[in-house]
């Protein structure tokens, strides 16, 4: 079972999408900022990240800054989430690290899609 760190500062975003994610089988771990994400992804070191740009504290580019540093969790594949599709989110999305993006409201197909193939490519990695 893949473990999925959620850092998203909306309760009710996070709990929506932590319950839709664990109906589909993924264990959800969930931080409410930055900082707290960064820590949570230290201590537990989960298959992937789902990064909400807009956090307190620290927010997600910042972040993902941070963990694409961590020798350990650079390989760890980070989706960030924004709330507006905003003309060159991506392109700041991927240059702060992310592996991919994608935009609020959640579609879940579409951002299961872009999980399991970041995921695929994580253990078709690991498992050289
Ligand atoms: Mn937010």
């Amino acid at each position: 079972m893949s473990v999925i760190l959620l850092v998203e500062d909306n309760e009710m975003n996070r709990d929506m999408l932590s319950r839709r994610l664990q109906r589909k089988g993924f264990e959800v771990l969930m931080a409410e900022d930055g900082a707290q994400g960064l820590a949570m992804a230290q201590s537990s070191g989960p298959d992937l990240i789902l990064m909400d740009m807009s956090l307190p504290v620290l927010d997600g580019w910042e972040a993902t800054r941070r963990l694409k540093a961590d020798p350990v969790l650079a390989g760890v594949p980070v989706i960030a989430l924004t709330a507006h599709a905003m003309e060159g989110d991506r392109e700041q999305a991927l240059a702060a690290g992310c592996d991919d993006y994608d935009s609020k409201p959640i579609e879940l197909p579409r951002l299961l899609e872009k999980m399991e193939r970041l995921l695929q490519a994580r253990s078709a990695s690991r498992s050289v």
